[in-house]
């Protein structure tokens, strides 16, 4: 009944066995056809080991280092052939997606993450957005173009909503009576959202996922890895910046080499909060939280070049992450201690709830389209095993990526704005449960403390100086 996309010939090598690589296994196992004894799992957490003993997967104990990924990469992909799933923290996706490039052995990950103690041992805060990480990857392109695929943040986001914007952009032309068709490359789909009047993008998730116990204090608490979340809530809060904006914030920081899509603010993501919305909530509250997608997706869809383009979106994250992992937040950012403990809620325990994950585009003629996945965590325990209903969204987007990357085998670096939407979702839509357009009249201006005035601009409902909360 589960469709098997095609033959992976040659070891697969999954890095990390986390919250996300424990989910994606079972995915490979179920859509792929390789030789089972080929596989092998590099994770260091020995916590791992007896489930991967009892599973019979091959597990190499260690922690990737600069020091030590040739080789032991080179020794597990002896002969060009395979496939390197990367699904750890404390790696750099650059340098192994470039080695596996140099060996000729396809490639994916689902962040740009740096070596270990590079979040929090850089003081230079431009050196720590994911504006400077991602540009290392598109200069890497631009310097070796072509060749072996590997794939750069395939999972739910960054990945996923890259080809929800393109399904909402259809969707929008759909429902505005105007043409419809795809667009076949780059400039024909920013040139589409340029003529629908979209002004930009939040990647809007509301996570309900909750537990029947409350939050122990002292003890971080989120649906997908906490390390990530920690580190990439410390990161300055980052935005692409679109055409549209009049006004600048006082912290905001522009880029002046690169693409130049993008801004950031002198301030933890984790910490800066901004005004949307999303369908379960309505109007609410999300961290700006930085992400590659907020950049690439202003990237992609701009109409021009450089800082100054003729149209350009802006785009960032806007998410609610669980209640426990919001009261962790508070917690630390409080406190100035990160807490030692961790937790990532299982399928099992987690007693109601959704991770409502999509793309609003707005300011355009209706107003704001919601386009995204409602998936319940019941739903994901029904559809597969070993995860909760966040990692489904990312573990089924990795999968998309890998039958991507099966079927494009030399494509050289590519991110998720760049490859077949269409077929990536066509993929990954069985395990992605309700998956849904909503409009709303809903703008920044609403639902607002008015016996407090704001530096607020009433001209355009949508300026980031009105999203973003004082
Ligand atoms: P996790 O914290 O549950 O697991 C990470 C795993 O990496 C751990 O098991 C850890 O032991 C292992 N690891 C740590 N250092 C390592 C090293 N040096 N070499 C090899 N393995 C090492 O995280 P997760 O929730 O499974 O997430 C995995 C990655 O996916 C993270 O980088 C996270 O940011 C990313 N992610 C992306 C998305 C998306 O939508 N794009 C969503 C969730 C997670």
């Amino acid at each position: 009944e589960h469709p098997v996309y095609g033959r992976i010939d040659g070891p697969i090598v999954i890095i990390g066995f986390g919250s996300i690589g424990k989910g994606v296994w079972p995915l490979i196992e179920r859509h792929f056809d390789y030789d089972a004894d080929k596989l092998t799992v590099i994770e260091p957490d020995a916590g791992q080991a007896n489930f991967l003993r009892q599973h019979k997967l091959n597990h190499l104990q260690v922690a990737l280092t600069p020091d030590n990924y040739q080789e032991v990469l080179g020794g597990l992909f002896p002969d060009g052939k395979g496939f390197c799933v990367n699904l750890s923290v404390d790696t750099s996706s650059l340098d192994l997606m470039k080695f596996c490039r140099e060996i000729g052995v396809p490639y994916i990950d689902t962040v740009v993450e740096p070596w270990a103690g590079y979040y929090f041992g850089t003081t230079d805060n431009a050196a720590r957005t994911n504006y400077a990480l991602r540009q290392a990857v598109r200069d890497e392109k631009a310097r070796n173009p072509g060749g072996t695929t590997a794939v750069s943040c395939c999972g739910a986001n960054p990945g996923m909503v890259s080809w929800f914007v393109k399904e909402a952009l259809l969707t929008l032309a759909r429902d505005t009576g105007r043409d419809a068709t795809p667009p076949t490359d780059r400039e024909g789909w920013a040139r589409l959202m340029m003529s629908l009047g979209v002004k930009g993008v939040h990647i809007a998730e509301r996570d309900t996922q909750a537990r029947r116990l409350p939050r122990p204090r002292n003890v971080f608490v989120n649906t997908w890895s906490v390390e990530g979340f920690i580190a990439e809530g410390f990161q300055p809060a980052e935005l692409g910046w679109g055409t549209h904006e009049t006004w600048f914030p006082e912290s905001g920081h522009r880029q002046d080499s690169g693409c130049q899509a993008g801004i950031w603010l002198e301030r933890p993501g984790a910490i800066t909060r901004v005004h949307t919305w999303c369908p379960t909530p309505g109007p609410q509250f999300g961290f700006l939280v930085t992400h590659n997608e907020a950049i690439s997706i202003s990237d992609y869809y701009t109409v021009g070049k450089g800082a100054n383009p003729e149209f350009r979106p802006t785009c960032h994250y806007a998410y609610h992450p669980c209640d426990d992992a919001v009261l962790s937040l508070h917690e630390m950012f409080g406190s100035g201690q990160q807490q030692v403990k961790h937790h990532i809620l299982t399928e099992d325990e987690i007693v109601e709830g959704i991770d409502e994950l999509g793309v609003l585009l707005f300011g355009h003629e209706k107003n704001a389209l919601w386009f995204g996945s409602r998936l319940s965590n019941d739903e994901a325990r029904d559809l597969a095993p070993y995860q909760n209903a966040t990692g489904l969204q990312v573990t089924s987007a990795v999968l998309a990526g890998m039958v991507w990357a099966l079927e494009n085998p030399n494509a050289g670096i590519v991110e998720t704005d760049e490859i077949d939407h269409a077929r990536c979702l066509e993929v990954q839509r069985p395990y992605l449960g309700p998956v849904e357009a909503h409009y709303t009249d809903w703008t920044p201006l609403q639902d607002r403390w008015e016996h407090f005035p704001e530096d607020i601009d009433e001209s355009d409902p949508w300026l980031f100086r009105n999203v973003l909360a004082s």
